[in-house]
């Protein structure tokens, strides 16, 4: 496996919450842990986390709560969330949610593995690494944050513009909020006066790009109302080659 992955454990009940911990500690993954559903988010949108394991029932903000306010800033940040057995309400009102999958308690630890590798492996955001953005002979080197654009010219990227390309190729097709770039990008989770900071940058970034291509192609398209994606032209390459097996 290429790097360590971080699952978030939110769960009030600290016997179930250790135990879970423990297992996925052996099972080679990182852990940030919280008792309460506030607490839970905070540590949910810490940029780097893999995984959210959800139980429902908490104190201050319950597991609802949580998961709408995660697929606000964190469309798709994958959630499995822990219910009671019986409870088919909850499960299909999580799902219907946005929850990525559910376990039921009490489970046993294979089968808490098996779903959270089952949905890790869906994940858009479990892609490996982005080393290379390219067209024709233009390239974006991600991890030295320079363009290698026409006539061989060199033009260093800020590492803002070299993780918002980043981020926005990592989700391979897929749309990026607004909100999902502040909070991976720049760290801020309430970003209701934000977002016209991102727009600008956008706008810099594409004249940047722009200017320095050799081909005429959209890099960042702009989705009406939803955020911004990588242009459907562009090849991107990652740390496993583009190669899906982890
Ligand atoms: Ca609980």
């Amino acid at each position: 496996m290429a790097h360590t992955r971080t699952i978030v454990v939110v769960e009030d009940e600290d016997a179930i919450r250790r135990g879970v911990v423990d297992m996925l500690t052996m099972a080679g993954y990182q852990t940030f842990e919280a008792a309460d559903g506030e607490a839970g988010l905070a540590e949910a949108q810490r940029a780097g986390v893999s995984l959210v394991l959800l139980d429902l029932l908490l104190p201050k903000m319950n597991g609802f709560e949580v998961l709408e306010e995660l697929r606000r800033t964190r469309q798709s940040l994958p959630v499995i969330i822990l219910t009671a057995r019986g409870s088919e309400d909850d499960r299909i009102r999580g799902l219907r949610s946005g929850a990525d999958d559910y376990v039921m308690k009490p489970f046993s630890a294979r089968e808490l593995l098996a779903r959270v590798e089952a949905v890790l492996r869906r994940s858009p955001e479990r892609a490996e690494p982005v080393l290379r953005i390219s067209v024709g002979s233009t390239v974006v080197d991600c991890a030295r944050r320079e363009i290698c654009g026409k006539d061989n010219e060199r033009i260093a990227l800020s590492e803002m513009e070299a993780d918002i390309l980043q981020r926005l190729a990592s989700m391979s097709g897929r749309c990026v909020s607004r909100e999902e770039l502040l909070s991976s990008v720049w760290g801020i989770r309430d970003g209701a006066v934000e977002t016209r900071a991102i727009d600008m940058h956008i706008t810099r970034l594409r004249q940047k790009l722009r200017s320095h291509s050799s081909e005429d192609v959209d890099w960042i398209v702009t989705v009406r109302g939803k955020g911004y994606m990588l242009g459907s032209q562009l090849e991107i390459t990652t740390e496993g080659g583009g190669d899906d097996q982890a």
